[in-house]
Parts: C-alpha cells; sequence; structure tokens
C-alpha cells in the first residue's frame, strides 16, 4: 500500500491466542477449525514497515519467534523472514518506533544468540520510545501489574540500553524523519504512543494498543486491559475523530482479517473502515 511518497507493508508473525491470563501461543492449523476457548482472544501480530524512499521505520517488532538460538521451532515467520520476503535487510532498517514495552510488541527487538549474549535483531536501528514507557517497565518487575493481558519483560532490553539504542522521548508530538510524527497517547500504558504519517496530502495512522484491530472500532472490550482505561477511550475517541476528519487510513497491529482501511461512517453514525 503507498500513502503518498511511502510505501508501506504490514509485515506478519501470524495469528496467536491470548488466554484472559496474558499468555500467548501460536494457532495452529487444526485450531484455526475449532472454536477458541471461552475467555480467549485470537489475535494477529503485524507490525508495519514503512519506506520512506530515504529511510525504512519499523512500527513495533512482534515477539520475536524463532530468533533465539534456542529456540526449538526456528522455521516461523517473524520480522527477519518478513523483511526477507518484501525485498529489505535488516541493516536496512534504521528507526524502529515502538508503541509501547509490552512484550507482544517489543520482544522481536533483540534475540539470544549462540554465546547466551542478547543482540539486536536490526542492527542499524535507533530505537524510539517515551521515557515514562521505560520507566514504567522497570517499575514492573518491582511491583508488577495486576491487570489482565500483556506485561513488560524488560531483561532483554537491558543490553540494547547499555549500547544506547534507545531514544527516550519526553515530548508529547515529536517528528522522527520528515511525515512521520509520534504522539503520546496514555492510556494503554503511561507512555503508550501512536505514529501519523504524512505525504503528499495522504494521512494514515498506526493505531498500537489504542485500537487494537478493526473490530475495537466501535466496542471498548479491550480498554479492560487498559492501565488508565479513561484516558485510553478518550485518545481512541481523539483519533477516530481526527482520522476521520482527514480521511486517514488506520492501520491495526492485532487485527486477524482486516488489517488496515479508511475510517468512514455509516448511518447510524457508527465507525466503519473502508477498503483502503
Ligand atoms: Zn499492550
Amino acid at each position: 500500500m503507498d500513502i503518498g511518497g511511502f510505501r508501506i507493508e504490514q509485515l506478519s508473525e501470524g495469528v496467536f491466542e491470548v488466554s484472559p491470563g496474558g499468555s500467548i501461543q501460536k494457532t495452529t492449523e487444526q485450531k484455526k477449525q475449532g472454536d477458541t476457548p471461552s475467555g480467549h482472544a485470537r489475535v494477529g501480530l503485524d507490525p508495519v514497515l514503512i519506506d520512506t524512499g530515504s529511510t525504512c521505520i519499523l512500527l513495533d517488532t512482534g515477539l520475536g519467534m524463532g530468533l533465539d538460538n534456542n529456540e526449538p521451532n526456528r522455521n516461523t515467520s517473524n520480522i527477519l523472514t518478513n523483511l526477507e520476503i518484501f525485498g529489505y535487510q535488516p541493516g536496512d532498517i534504521k528507526h524502529v518506533i515502538l508503541s509501547h514495552l509490552h512484550y507482544d510488541h517489543a520482544a522481536g527487538m533483540s534475540f539470544t544468540g549462540k554465546s547466551s549474549a542478547v543482540s539486536a535483531t536490526l542492527p542499524a536501528a535507533q530505537i524510539y520510545v517515551q521515557r515514562s514507557e521505560w520507566e514504567a517497565a522497570l517499575a514492573s518487575v518491582e511491583h508488577p501489574p495486576g491487570t489482565q493481558g500483556m506485561g513488560y519483560e524488560p531483561d532483554d532490553l537491558y543490553r540494547l540500553v547499555a549500547d544506547d539504542r534507545f531514544v527516550f522521548l519526553d515530548k508529547e508530538r515529536q517528528d522522527i524523519v520528515k511525515g512521520v510524527t509520534v504522539l503520546r497517547t496514555g492510556g494503554h500504558t503511561p507512555g503508550h504512543q501512536i505514529v501519523r504519517l504524512r505525504s503528499s496530502g495522504e494521512s494514515a495512522y498506526y493505531c498500537g494498543d489504542l485500537i487494537p484491530g478493526d473490530i475495537h472500532l466501535n466496542n471498548s472490550m479491550h480498554h479492560k486491559t487498559d492501565m488508565d482505561p479513561s484516558r485510553a477511550r478518550k485518545a481512541k475517541m481523539l483519533l477516530m475523530n481526527q482520522a476521520h476528519r482527514e480521511n486517514a487510513t488506520l492501520l491495526f497491529y492485532h487485527s486477524v482479517y482486516k488489517k488496515s482501511g479508511r475510517i468512514t461512517k455509516d448511518k447510524n453514525r457508527k465507525f466503519v473502515l473502508s477498503d483502503y
């Protein structure tokens, strides 16, 4: 898909089943046919690649399935296999924006190699995250949040922080490169951020976990996993109204079926997605 002069590709790590406690498992072929156990959610994991023509940016990184040296199932899809499919090398990615540090968004950033050393999956990338998000991830080690859903696993990120790979953001809004701006929303986590893309009069928003998938546009069930649900609700309404005014495309990380689309309103004034 193109947004103005930007080439956009949605990478896919597959479809997963999340238990109410937050454990996550890849959905197998047999299971795809059957029912999801009650209380379990089925989610996609789809990092977004942006090629601006002069640089490449990745939005979130997936779980990093199969990247670790000791992992039994190395023959699986992850950001590296996906980049290869679209004709990119790991070193082509110069910027990674993490919406937040929950491990289903951030774990693909690093892998454990043969000597048990942790290394960066994308050797040339700077990683942009809100400083308040990093602080929340660190605090979670002492005081794990009691919420449902995904958690933080900061252990693997220390190496990357020590290597100065992280850029900690302090502002509510910051340009990363021309036309690519992060907007802090909070809500889901203290430093949750979304990404606005603008090029040649077209715009798109990468929603992170503020709107995980197309089914959450008019449904607020997912807010039970938010640390600050009322802030998340407000930020979500602001985003949907803004995207509607701009005829913008929304890009989702956790959709199973419809992973992007332009936001419009139906005759009942409910938000719906039209095809991109
Ligand atoms: Zn999350």
